[in-house]
């Protein structure tokens, strides 16, 4: 039987790169969307059976009612892959409260409200996989990323302690942390950044959404049953 993702933050980037793979190895997708749900729409109608779901992953009552609405269409939850992300790069002396809440909320808080609305499920039927993505700069801290750096950092902790409460309930917890990747949230960056960047990273490139998108599938899959509460980076060795 086909199994059931639902990806947040699909509309664009690395998570709309995971629901195409997804969808192309016979899962069926629920694309989670906050902006861009005509290019969210775009991507569902792509894909054999799959469905755009909006919630703005910092609202607890969105994230529960759309976690339900995933239910009703698709019936259980077999995949979860926490994906939804805000950047944002500014010193720390300059960050505002309400800036330091707004990333935690969405990065951290989203996570937890997803992750807990669909466990209760996983757990009763005894199997889940369960995927968030971190950074690279929450193994190792980014300068002008305090706040980022310090979600991604909590992400890594939340992986870790939920795999070990849930993994008697044969759920897998686990953590996928991109180096630089070639998306929208990089799009600030200039050429001089860019080429700095790849002079760093041992591959001497950016990656891809694609190349992130493998890693998650992979942790979804038969073949990563075994491997839970770890840190799985896809950084071209930025990070080694
Ligand atoms: P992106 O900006 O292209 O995509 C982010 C997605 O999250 C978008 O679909 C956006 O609509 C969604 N989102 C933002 N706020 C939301 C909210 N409040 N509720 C629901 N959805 C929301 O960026 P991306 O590069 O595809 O990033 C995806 C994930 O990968 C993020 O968690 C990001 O932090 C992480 N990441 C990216 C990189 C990189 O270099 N691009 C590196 C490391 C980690």
């Amino acid at each position: 039987m086909n199994r059931t993702v639902l990806i947040t933050g699909a509309s664009r980037g690395i998570g709309a790169a995971a629901a195409r793979l997804f969808g192309e190895n016979g899962y069926r997708v629920a694309i989670g969307c906050y902006k861009g749900i005509d290019k969210a729409q775009q991507l569902a109608a792509s894909l054999p059976d799959a469905e755009v779901f909006s919630a703005d992953i910092a609202d607890e009552a969105a994230v529960n009612q759309m976690i339900e609405s995933v239910s009703s269409r698709f019936g259980a939850i077999d995949v979860l892959v926490n994906n939804a992300g805000i950047a944002m790069q500014k010193l720390f002396t300059d960050t505002t409260a309400e800036e330091w809440m707004r990333i935690f909320n969405v990065n951290v808080t989203g996570m937890f409200y997803a992750s807990r609305a669909v466990l209760p499920g996983m757990i009763h039927r005894k199997t889940g996989r369960i995927i968030n993505i971190s950074s690279m700069w929450g193994q190792t801290g980014a300068s002008c990323e305090v706040a980022y750096s310090a979600s991604k950092a909590a992400v890594i902790g939340l992986t870790r302690a939920l795999a070990k409460e849930v993994g008697p309930s044969g759920i897998t917890v686990n953590c996928v942390a991109p180096g630089v990747i070639d998306t929208d949230m990089n799009q600030a960056l200039n050429e001089q950044d860019r080429s700095v960047l790849c002079e760093e990273t041992p591959l001497e490139r950016l990656g891809t959404a694609e190349e992130v998108a493998q890693a998650i599938l992979f942790l979804a899959s038969d073949q990563a049953a075994f491997i839970t509460g770890q840190v799985l980076g896809v950084n071209g060795g930025f990070v080694i």
